[in-house]
């Protein structure tokens, strides 16, 4: 059987991979536009702050290592056309132009995405600019060594990393929000109003519940930089070097369109086993829709964690659907030097919005640095930080359902890093693990500590609190209730 993958990052090569593992005798053959394949763009964040080089770290693999592991992998080949109905596709030389024609038996669809863009002016990488390739890295870091002033649209996971990378990196930075809080879609609105100020102290000026209305080049002085101007809904205009946008990204799904269906944002509507409504074709990644836990939705969801796995599920289905892929909760981290945010499930906003009886414990641990070591120094609840000490601490919040204590979600933050627990709790919420479950769990004793529980346990017990102060436990009446 000859197998046809469009798209070599993430969850195209992940597919490829593991169909050569499990079916070493079908044809895999793999169309990459670019030059380049598994490129990772969490890496321009860490290549602006310094920490990896974009040109030896960026990917994890290189053409030659997949194609000595048996796949037919095709660099510098763009999929320019896809007859569902003949299953035939034609692809481009990106280097001589020639086309040819190619036939399959199954096709994967893996052509990802494309940051989204609002449709006012700016001269890509002069005065606008995007992140998701390594030509945008290499753009960012040519205006950092040249401007000033900077605006970045959109606080969601990407907005906020540039916006601190770039207020590190000493330019003055405005982010502006149209949601009433950052990170909305991640984190509920006392954690959210935690970053925002740690965001201010770094000098970000942050303007939320702000559309942005344009913007547009306003002067081109010979020998200097051009500037731009934008408008905002509050009546507020700023003037700066460059604009961010960073308001997500689109399905790349045009090559299927009206061939197959498409659904949330245009992705490819896939069932959970990757198959669209066309039986010879799948689709993965960021072009194609999500399962997810808890909301049961079928939407899109475009994150490198979801891309790996939809690869992978994909290929063990490729001759007959045998595996359904497992429903994403949500589980991310970010790339915040200096201050760390991991999360999953959903946010207690997002657990009512949906119908759940939720509620949310908070707990927040404070630290001491002694001799380049972070000691547990007390809980905090007892003991708040000193005022004018800036100390290190780590917040974390837990959403569950009152009813059953189900675990719905959990989001950390915080100068030191315990993201750790985001993937045991994102394990706790695909396996309907309740809160008491997760207290009684055999996890290791966290001696060194003044409270040697661990933070699962301590939000346990948290929540029997919570639930005991407000009646729900049936132990004690609820104070208005008794009057
Ligand atoms: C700055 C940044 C930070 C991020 N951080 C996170 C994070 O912390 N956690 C997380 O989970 N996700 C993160 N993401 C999202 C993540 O990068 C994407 O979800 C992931 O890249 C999707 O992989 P993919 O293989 O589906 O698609 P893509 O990475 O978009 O790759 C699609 C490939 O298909 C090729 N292609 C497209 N059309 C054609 C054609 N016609 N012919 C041939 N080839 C074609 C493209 O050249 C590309 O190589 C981040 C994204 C960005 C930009």
């Amino acid at each position: 059987m000859r197998i046809i993958i469009v798209g070599g990052n993430h969850a195209g090569i992940a597919a490829a991979l593991r169909i050569r593992e499990e079916y070493p005798d079908d044809e895999v053959i793999v169309f990459e536009k670019k030059d380049e394949i598994t490129f990772v763009s969490q890496t321009i964040p860490l290549f602006l702050m310094g920490h990896q080089d974009i040109h030896s770290q960026a990917n994890y693999a290189t053409p030659q290592e997949i194609i000595a592991q048996g796949v037919d992998l095709r660099i510098q080949k763009e999929v320019t056309n896809i007859d569902a109905k003949k299953k035939l596709l034609n692809f481009r030389n990106v280097l001589t132009q020639h086309e040819h024609e190619i036939s399959y038996d199954r096709l994967i669809m893996a052509a990802g995405s494309y940051p989204n863009l609002p449709p006012t002016g700016g001269k890509l990488n002069e005065t606008l600019f995007l992140l998701k390739e390594r030509k945008d890295a290499e753009a960012i870091e040519k205006f950092i060594s040249e401007a000033h002033h900077a605006v970045v649209i959109g606080a969601g996971l990407v907005g906020v990393e540039i916006a601190r990378i770039l207020a590190q990196r000493k330019m003055k930075v405005t982010l502006i929000q149209s949601n009433a809080r950052i990170l909305d879609k991640y984190l509920d609105e006392n954690a959210a109003i935690e970053v925002e100020k740690q965001l201010e102290e770094e000098g970000i000026d942050v303007l939320l519940g702000t559309r942005v209305l344009s913007y547009h080049t306003i002067e081109k002085k010979i020998w200097s930089r051009p500037k731009i101007e934008v408008e905002t809904s509050s009546g507020k205009k700023v003037r700066a070097d460059g604009v961010f946008v960073s308001v997500g990204f689109r399905p790349n799904s045009f090559l299927l369109a009206g061939q197959v269906e498409t659904g949330d944002r245009g992705a490819i509507v896939v069932d959970k086993y990757m198959y669209t409504s066309d039986d010879s074709i799948l689709a993965v990644g960021d072009c194609s829709t999500t399962y997810m836990d808890l909301t049961g939705e079928n939407i899109y969801n475009p994150h490198a964690s979801d891309a790996f796995r939809q690869g992978l599920i994909a290929a063990v289905n490729i001759h007959e659907k045998k595996q359904e892929v497992a429903m994403t909760t949500g589980t991310y981290k970010f790339n915040m030097d200096g201050f760390k945010i991991a999360n999953t499930g959903i946010t207690l906003n997002q657990a009512q919005k949906y119908g759940y009886d939720a509620d949310e414990v908070h707990y927040q641990n404070h630290y001491l640095e002694r001799g380049g070591k972070y000691i547990h120094e007390s809980i905090a609840k007892y003991a708040p930080a000193e005022k004018g000490r800036k100390s290190h601490y780590s917040s974390i919040y837990l959403v569950y359902e009152k009813k059953t204590k189900r675990i719905l979600g959990v989001q950390v933050l915080g100068t030191v890093d315990i993201s750790q627990y985001v993937n045991i709790i994102s394990l706790a919420i695909q396996k309907n693990v309740t809160v008491p479950e997760i207290e009684y769990t055999d996890f290791f004793f966290e001696h060194g500590y003044k409270n040697p529980l661990g933070f699962t346990k301590i939000l346990a017990s948290l929540v029997r609190e919570k639930e005991r102060e407000s009646g729900r436990d049936g132990k004690e009446e609820k104070s208005d209730e008794v009057k």
